[in-house]
């Protein structure tokens, strides 16, 4: 009848199958319902269904649907899309996670005005896996240093990495890709940043391969929501 239930019960069959097929326990992959663009009442309605946590990536779009949404206990917001300087006090007031921090900067402002009455900020650093020269992310040269530094600062928790590769059909290739993530925090866990638990990779067109790469978070718009309107 609703059709994002259905399609909400469908992303997690596949979450389920994709985690089993890899030998994984499904408990331990977390679905992030992408509701960039979407209206409030579409966000309150994958909640009524049961789902919890919610990617944002345009702040103002997202403060005024948190606002909308404050009767909905639980909910979890998490900020997924590019961080501009002048916005990181309302994302360090508003956000449970932040999954794109790519610069020292940026989680510096964050720590410094997180609020001291909420718990630490939930954070990833974005990873720009394939070195696209339009893309957010440290490259992996860069990322032990800044990893280290982010996992120092007071009210931020650094929670993992997070990853958009460069489109790909082939599933070998989205898992080789993914991989190289899982890799890549793997070799931050034995550095010492032991705390660090979450890949934060795979969308609509491949949660698959993430997920049988390690992925402990997806991320999906489409496939819950519909095809979103082109920005302009
Ligand atoms: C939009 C977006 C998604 C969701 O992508 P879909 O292909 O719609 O599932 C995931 N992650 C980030 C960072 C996004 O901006």
């Amino acid at each position: 009848m609703h059709k994002i239930d259905d399609n909400l019960a469908k992303v997690m069959a596949r979450i389920q199958q994709a985690a089993r097929e890899s030998g994984r326990d499904p408990a331990g992959v977390h679905l992030l319902a992408v509701s960039k663009t979407r209206p409030a009442a579409v966000v309150e309605q994958a909640w009524q269904w049961g789902q919890r946590r919610f990617g944002e990536n345009y702040l103002q779009e997202a403060l005024e649907k948190k606002q909308a949404l404050t009767h909905l206990p639980d909910i979890e917001w998490h900020f997924i899309g590019p961080i501009q300087s002048n916005k990181t006090r309302a994302i360090a007031e508003n956000f449970d996670w932040v999954h794109s921090i790519d610069r020292l900067k940026t989680a510096q402002r964050l720590s410094a005005q997180r609020p001291s009455t909420l718990p630490a900020l939930q954070v990833c650093v974005q990873v720009n896996i394939d070195d696209e020269a339009t893309k957010a992310g440290v490259s992996l040269t860069e990322l032990p240093a800044l990893a280290k530094q982010v996992a120092a600062l007071p009210n931020l928790h650094l929670r993992g990495l997070m990853s958009i590769p460069a489109p790909n059909d082939d599933p070998q290739h989205q898992r080789a890709t993914f991989a190289r993530l899982r890799d890549a925090l793997v070799s931050l866990q034995q550095q010492g940043l032991t705390q660090l638990d979450t890949l934060s990779m795979g969308m609509s067109g491949d949660l698959e391969a993430a997920i049988a790469s390690g992925a402990t978070m997806v991320r999906v718009g489409t496939d819950i929501f519909g095809a979103r309107a082109p920005k302009e």
